[in-house]
C-alpha cells in the first residue's frame, strides 16, 4: 500500500497522493499451536523445517521476541482474549490457590464466586471482533478451554473437538488419553474448521480461532517433540491450502503463535532436567513462543510481544481505534506463579521464590540458557526488579480470595494434561 502510494506520488509530484487508510483484513485467522517452542520453527531460525508456518510470514512479519504471558494454556489464552496480565497475586504478597476459578489469572475482575474464569466484566477478543463486524468462529482441541469458561464468550460458533464421544462417562474418557489424542489431532480439527466454514453466510468477514493440541501430546502420541512439530506444520499447510481453494485467504490476515513453550529436559540454574511446561520458575523454554503474521502486525520500535498484547494488536488490525487496556508496561514481563514471581525487562530477568528463600538474576543476552545467577554482580538491577515485582504484586492483587476448590471434572482434566499428579 505504502509503496504503491509512493510510486504514484513520484509520478505526479505536483499533487502528492495521500496514503490511503489500510483496509481491515477481509478475514482474520488466529492459529494457536499448543506447546510450540519458538526454537523449533524455521521462520525463527529454529531446528525444525516448518515450510508452511514460514510461508505465512513470507509477506508479513516474523516477530522475534514473542513470549507467553504464562506457561500454561488457561492463563496465556485468558491474557490473549482480554489483554490483561494473568496473575495469581493476592494481598500482602500471598497468592491465590490454583483452581478452576483462578486458572485464567483474571480473578481480580470477578464479581463474586459464580463468575466465569474469564470474568463477565471483561470484554473478550471475540466480542471485539464481533463488534467490528466479523463473524466469530472458534474451533478448539484443548479441553482446558471448555469449562469453567469465558473462552467461548463472543464466538458465534464454538466447536470443541472430540468432546462429544467421551462424556458423560468422564472416567472412561481420561482412561484413554491416546485414543483421545488421536480423536482430536490436527486433521480432525481442520475437518471441523472446514465444516463450520461451509455453513457460514457469504459476504460476512470472518474471525477464525483454531487451537491445535497435537504438539502438546507428543508424549501420548509417542513421537519425538520435533517430529510432532513437523507433522503439525504439514497439517497447517493442508488447512491453508483448503482455505485458499475456498478463496478465504485473499486480503486476509493469518497470525500463528503458541500459548507457551515446553521444557525438553534442559538444565537451568535452579532445577535440573526441567520438563513439560510446568514452570515454577518459568525459564525461557516455556515462555518463548513463535509469532508470525501474513501482514505486518507491529509498529517499528515495538519488540517484546506478550500473549496479552495480541489482544490489542489483533483488534487494531481489524480496525479498532481505542487503545488496548494496560496493567503493566509494554516492555516488561511479569509472570505471577504459584511458588515464584518472574520479571523481565530487556536483557535482564529476575526470578524469586515467594517464600523469599531464592532470588536470581539472569542476563539473557550472554546467558540465554539461564545457567548463571549474576545477582551478586548487579545489585542495582536486582533491587529495581524486586521493587517492581512488589509494586506489580500489589497492583494486580485480587480483591477477594476465591474459596472455590477444584471440582472432580476440573481435576480430571488437569490430570489428563499432566498438570496434576
Ligand atoms: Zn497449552
Amino acid at each position: 500500500m505504502l509503496l504503491l502510494a509512493l510510486a504514484l506520488g513520484a509520478a505526479n509530484c505536483s499533487r502528492p497522493i495521500p496514503e490511503p487508510e489500510p483496509e481491515p483484513p477481509r478475514n482474520i485467522f488466529l492459529l494457536v499451536v499448543d506447546t510450540l517452542r519458538r526454537d523449533h520453527v524455521s521462520a525463527h531460525g529454529g531446528s525444525v523445517r516448518t515450510p508452511n508456518i514460514d510461508r505465512i510470514a513470507r509477506r508479513g512479519q516474523v516477530i522475534a521476541e514473542a513470549v507467553s504471558s504464562f506457561h500454561q494454556t488457561t492463563m496465556s489464552m485468558g491474557a490473549l482474549f482480554t489483554g490483561r496480565t494473568p496473575s495469581l497475586e493476592w494481598t500482602d504478597g500471598d497468592r491465590l490457590d490454583w483452581n478452576g476459578k483462578t486458572w485464567c489469572g483474571l480473578t481480580r475482575f470477578a464479581r463474586g464466586a459464580d463468575d466465569d474464569c474469564i470474568p463477565s466484566s471483561l470484554p473478550t477478543l471475540a466480542e471485539g471482533m464481533r463488534a467490528l463486524g466479523y463473524r466469530t468462529i472458534g474451533v478448539v482441541a484443548n479441553e482446558l478451554l471448555y469449562e469453567p469458561g469465558g473462552y467461548r464468550r463472543g464466538f458465534d460458533e464454538w466447536r470443541e473437538v472430540a468432546r462429544a464421544p467421551f462424556p458423560p462417562d468422564r472416567n472412561r474418557r481420561y482412561a484413554l488419553p491416546r485414543r483421545l489424542a488421536i480423536s482430536r489431532r490436527a486433521s480432525k480439527v481442520n475437518a471441523e474448521v472446514l465444516k463450520v466454514l461451509e455453513a457460514q453466510p457469504e459476504d460476512q468477514p470472518l474471525f477464525v480461532y483454531v487451537h491445535y493440541i497435537d504438539v502438546h501430546e507428543y508424549g501420548v502420541l509417542k513421537r519425538p517433540y520435533a517430529k510432532a512439530v513437523e507433522l503439525l506444520d504439514a497439517d497447517i499447510g493442508r488447512l491453508l491450502e483448503a482455505l485458499e481453494e475456498k478463496d478465504l485467504l485473499r486480503d486476509s490476515l493469518i497470525v500463528l503463535t503458541s500459548d507457551h513453550g515446553e521444557e525438553l529436559y534442559e538444565t537451568h540454574a535452579l532445577e535440573t532436567q526441567a520438563r513439560a511446561h510446568f514452570g515454577n520458575p518459568s525459564f525461557e523454554p516455556v515462555l518463548r513462543v513463535p509469532l508470525v503474521s501474513s501482514q505486518p502486525l507491529l509498529q517499528e520500535g515495538e519488540a517484546l510481544v506478550r500473549s496479552q498484547d495480541l489482544y490489542g494488536l489483533l483488534l487494531q488490525a481489524a480496525g479498532a481505534v481505542a487503545p488496548p487496556p494496560r496493567d503493566t508496561e509494554r516492555d516488561e514481563l511479569f509472570v505471577s506463579e504459584h511458588d515464584f514471581q518472574t520479571y523481565r525487562r530487556g536483557r535482564w530477568k529476575s526470578t524469586r521464590r515467594r517464600d523469599g528463600k531464592t532470588s536470581m538474576l539472569f542476563d539473557l543476552q550472554t546467558d540465554p540458557g539461564e545457567k548463571r545467577d549474576v545477582s551478586d554482580s548487579h545489585p542495582g538491577i536486582v533491587a529495581e526488579h524486586q521493587a517492581r515485582m512488589d509494586q506489580l504484586g500489589s497492583s494486580l492483587a485480587a480483591t477477594g480470595k476465591q474459596s472455590a476448590t477444584l471440582s472432580e471434572s476440573d481435576a480430571a482434566r488437569l490430570r489428563a494434561l499432566g498438570y496434576l499428579e
